[in-house]
């Protein structure tokens, strides 16, 4: 098989990885990091910057296609490496995700919702936001931000001044704090050709900006979710994007769907596909990369997906024979050397007849490790 390159060396780059190789390919990653998750597992590790011109160079003579599981890899790099090999997505998808601003005036010029919002780029931008948004409101960071950093809930004018300080003043998206029904995401696969193949909906639980579970199917109505797919794919469509990607939704109290992020990669939403579904999103984002018919996304199973964060660690990995002592729970883990609060060290997956039923075993076993 052909060799693949893969910019960032995280976990999402770590399961790509695997289902390239398992799949008959070599892959390269590209990672400043000589421990990450996917560098230490790679045929090849390339261990420099992403804007390093010579590794970029060399990636490119090796590599019949470069993908990436980092949003935050500078557009620039993307537009280098175009000049010399196949690359998906496209600098210039990656470009339009980078800031929350340009990002949320993209997905309304597709003619889908977004939060009331309004950009922050000096303290002059709050003199009159009473009459643009409602408090209570969120101040984000418009770059880099990610697991909810870089992010202050203000409860009214004079917070979001200190909030906007805080976050040292740089440019930053003031959005109105929503009422949530429900959290969803679409997880989904666009080819060279256009053609799309979507997974099931994903309904998500964030704790303090993370995510922790993922149910599928999601409980949402029969029409939201085709509504939130079809978005996506307009989203997809007006990126032109080629391979795997999500974007997350809210669903309101009042039920409307609103677009809250793209993320121009696997999403961490759509890990229940490694087990649940007779293709996984890192296999489809393979296959989109080399240009080979999606597989098919069908779900075999009820599903509840739980992030086991650095916190659940303490001074010693839990016992987790208590998760492979059940047959119906498949364990992920990362490889990650360091154990730290909020960082995603892996998650399991809990199939069952029903999501009731995954969700109770979920949790049951959520707890045992959690008192290791
Ligand atoms: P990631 O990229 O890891 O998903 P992030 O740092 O980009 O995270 P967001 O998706 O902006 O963070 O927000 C994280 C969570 O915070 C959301 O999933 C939601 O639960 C809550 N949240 C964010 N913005 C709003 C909002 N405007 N109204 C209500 N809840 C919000
Ligand atoms: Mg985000
Ligand atoms: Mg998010």
């Amino acid at each position: 098989g052909a060799t693949l390159g893969m910019l960032g060396g995280g976990q999402l780059g770590r399961m790509f990885t695997t289902a390239a190789q398992t799949m008959g390919y070599k892959v390269i990653v590209l990672d400043p990091d000589k421990n990450s998750p996917a560098g230490i597992i790679a045929d090849q590790h390339i261990c420099a910057a992403y804007t390093d011109e010579a590794a970029l160079t060399e990636l490119a003579q090796h590599c019949a296609a470069i993908t990436t599981e980092f949003e935050n890899i500078p557009a620039s790099t993307l537009a280098f490496l175009e000049k010399r090999t196949v690359v998906h997505p496209s600098s210039s998808a990656l470009a339009s995700t980078q800031n929350r601003n340009t990002e949320k005036i993209f997905i309304r010029a597709q003619g889908i919702a977004t939060v009331p919002f309004v950009r922050i780029t000096s303290r002059d931008d709050f003199a009159d936001i009473s009459t643009q948004i409602k408090f209570p409101a969120i101040l984000k960071v418009a770059t880099f931000g990610y697991d909810g950093k870089g992010q202050i809930v203000c409860e009214d004018v004079q917070a979001a001044y200190e909030a906007f300080d805080a976050l040292g003043q740089k440019e930053c998206v003031l959005e109105q704090r929503i009422d949530l029904e429900r959290e969803i995401s679409v997880v989904l696969a666009r080819g060279e050709d256009g053609q799309i193949t979507a997974f099931p909906v994903a309904e998500n639980v964030h704790i303090n900006g993370i995510l922790h579970s993922t149910t599928v199917p999601s409980a949402a109505a029969e029409t939201q979710q085709q509504a939130a797919i079809e978005m996506a794919g307009k989203i997809a469509d007006g990126l032109d994007y080629v391979g795997t990607m999500a974007v997350e939704f809210f669903v309101s109290k009042q039920g409307e769907i609103i677009a809250n992020e793209i993320a121009p990669r696997p999403h961490n939403s759509g890990h229940y596909t490694l087990d649940a579904c007779k293709t996984s999103q890192f296999e489809q984002q393979v296959r989109m990369l080399c240009g080979l018919p999606a597989g098919s996304s069908q779900l075999i199973s009820p599903v509840v997906m739980i992030n086991i964060l650095g916190d659940v660690w303490g001074n010693s990995q839990p016992d987790w024979d208590k998760l492979l002592n059940q047959p119906d729970i498949k364990l992920h883990l990362y490889g990650k050397r360091e154990a730290r609060a909020g960082r995603k060290m892996g998650h399991f997956n809990v199939l069952a007849d029903t999501t009731d039923l995954a969700m109770q075993s979920a949790n049951t076993v959520f707890e045992d490790i959690k008192a290791d």
